[in-house]
């Protein structure tokens, strides 16, 4: 307990300016790689407590990459930043951070700057690392296939969640678009020389939905027509289709997308309608865990006062580019619960009232203090984690 309250009084002295990191992201939400003042303002925090900085970082405009490098043989512990906003949230439809990725920023920038306000217990490089586009592009993606966690041996990052959770599904995810070329005719007139490709489109669906009978239960395909013709009376010479297909492990998804391409050569098959697929968006992994890193945290998130902690892998989960650094580097991630008033959720307008309040300025406090709490440890029983 005596490390724990040591590292409370320097946290106490900085508190106050990591609610404001908290706050002023929440004020100023910005869409993924448009988070130009969001960045700026991190990295300039950053910059006052001494941290190097290299902005823009992994050629991404608004990610950044923070360090303090005590001695290169020392192990380098890192947290991952957000900062990215959902469209549409706000009162005006303006975008509105109803993820709480305003309190991810200040959680991982709080948490690099108290570790190094502890040089004299925590015996380790720090590494801050802003990650732009979570809710789209998934700026992490690039960052792993550019090999930026080669030389990091943990990341943290905590994210808002419905319960406190140690192990927080999350589902390996692809996105696919689908495109079918035919030939336009009077659908009336001369319907015979036509090659429709909507219907390529529809038996697309048609085969994907028999195909939901005969795959795992956490899979999960869900698609949207983005083109599907101009005119009743025209057949479609083009029509599109957008998937996101998602599995629980990245194994497993790779064999359901043969399966959901072959459902599109069918249907090309059966129309006539040339095919052309491709993915639109970054493809995620699930995140790994790592037992003994979820024991520890487990351990200090209940020293510092959280206790309802699951470490069920809940049925309900989406995607996150979080997995795919998992796979690279042992990483923790946690899901905090906010314990507000009312059940909120991310991603729903109401926890909008919450993610600058006190319950989520307490949680940031718990959080920061856990995970750094988590490194310190680290650091002290191994030279190597
Ligand atoms: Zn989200
Ligand atoms: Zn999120």
């Amino acid at each position: 307990m005596e490390l724990l309250e040591n590292i409370k009084n320097v946290l106490e002295k900085y508190t106050d300016e990591f609610i404001q990191i908290n706050d002023f992201i929440f004020n100023n939400p910005e869409l993924g790689e448009e988070e130009f003042i969001s960045s700026q303002y991190l990295v300039n925090v950053l910059k006052k407590h001494g941290f190097e900085v290299e902005y823009p970082f992994c050629s991404m405009e608004t990610a950044f990459k923070a360090t303090i490098i005590k001695d290169e043989s020392l192990p380098t512990i890192c947290f991952l930043a957000e900062y990215d906003a959902l469209p549409g949230y706000g009162a005006n439809g303006e975008p509105a951070h109803a993820c709480g990725h305003n309190w991810i920023a200040a959680t991982s920038l709080g948490s690099g700057i108290l570790l190094s306000k502890l040089q004299n217990i925590y015996n380790g490089n720090i590494v801050v690392i802003g990650t732009p586009a979570e809710e789209t592009l998934g700026g992490k993606c690039k960052m792993v296939e550019e090999g930026v966690f080669n030389d990091i041996n943990i990341v943290f990052q905590c994210h808002i969640g419905e319960k406190t959770n140690l192990n927080q599904k999350t589902l390996a995810m692809d996105s696919i678009e689908f495109e079918f070329y035919g030939r336009a005719a009077h659908a009336a007139c001369f319907p015979e020389d036509g090659i429709n490709a909507l219907d390529a489109v529809n038996l697309l669906f048609a085969g994907i939905n028999c195909l939901r009978q005969h795959v795992t239960s956490d899979v999960r395909i869900h698609g949207i027509i983005t083109n599907g013709g101009s005119a009743p009376n025209i057949t479609p010479d083009y029509a599109a289709c957008r998937f996101y297909i998602r599995a629980g492990s990245r194994e497993y998804l790779n064999k359901l997308y043969k399966k959901v391409i072959d459902c599109a050569k069918g249907a090309e098959l059966m129309t006539g309608a040339r095919l052309r697929f491709k993915n639109f968006e970054n493809s995620f992994d699930n995140v790994r865990y790592v037992k003994s890193l979820q024991s520890i945290m487990e351990k200090n998130l209940k020293k510092v006062g959280i206790e309802n902690i699951s470490s069920d892998e809940e049925s309900s989960a989406g995607s996150s580019d979080i997995g795919n650094v998992s796979q690279v580097c042992p990483t923790m991630y946690t899901e905090i619960a906010l314990e507000a008033p009312e059940n909120v959720k991310v991603h729903e307008k109401e926890i909008l009232k919450y993610l600058s309040s006190e319950y989520a300025h307490d949680k940031m406090n718990k959080s920061i203090l856990a995970m750094v709490l988590s490194a310190v440890e680290l650091s002290q029983n191994s030279n190597k984690f």
